[in-house]
């Protein structure tokens, strides 16, 4: 796309909190857009190849998770990049968003925050995908700011 994601390109050796960062920043879009505030990034060999966020809103759109806008945005990649990706989100997947990490067999994923929701995460652990829960409190505020502010539209996200 533009030339910011030119100089992503260049960065290496993003910590699993700088990746969560990232994606944070995506939240914070989606949540300026009136959209839910879920952010996600893709890494491959320690560079950021996507990122997304959650755009059900924005696109009245079923499947726009977060991770999925990712994937999407990433296009189209052989198995052996996904092999060395790590999907960074800023809130546990939920169990769309996990059956489309396993379907693409990415070995990692960083998590923000799981306080909020608690996703596929056990069943990611169980298929043999390390999964880091960073904990991080921007994750978290941003989150527990919009399901008190918008509870139906999370309850939506979430299929209640
Ligand atoms: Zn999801």
């Amino acid at each position: 796309m533009s030339g910011s994601d030119t100089n992503r390109a260049e960065i290496t050796h993003l910590t699993d909190a700088e990746q969560v960062s990232i994606a944070l920043g995506e939240a914070r879009i989606g949540r300026s857009e009136g959209g839910i505030p879920i952010g996600a990034a893709l890494i491959v060999d320690g560079k950021v190849v996507a990122t997304g966020r959650n755009r059900r809103i924005q696109e009245g759109s079923a499947i726009h998770h977060g991770e999925t806008n990712c994937l999407e945005n990433a296009g189209r990649l052989p198995a052996s990049v996904y092999a060395r990706a790590t999907m960074v989100t800023t809130l546990s997947p939920c169990d769309m968003c996990t059956g489309a990490i396993l379907l693409y067999k990415i070995p990692r994923v960083v998590i923000g925050e799981n306080a909020n929701f608690y996703g596929g995460e056990d069943y990611l652990r169980q298929r043999g995908v390390e999964v880091v829960v960073v904990d991080d409190a921007e994750c978290r505020q941003l989150m527990a700011e919009f399901i008190t502010a918008e509870p139906a539209l999370w309850n939506e996200d979430i299929g209640v």
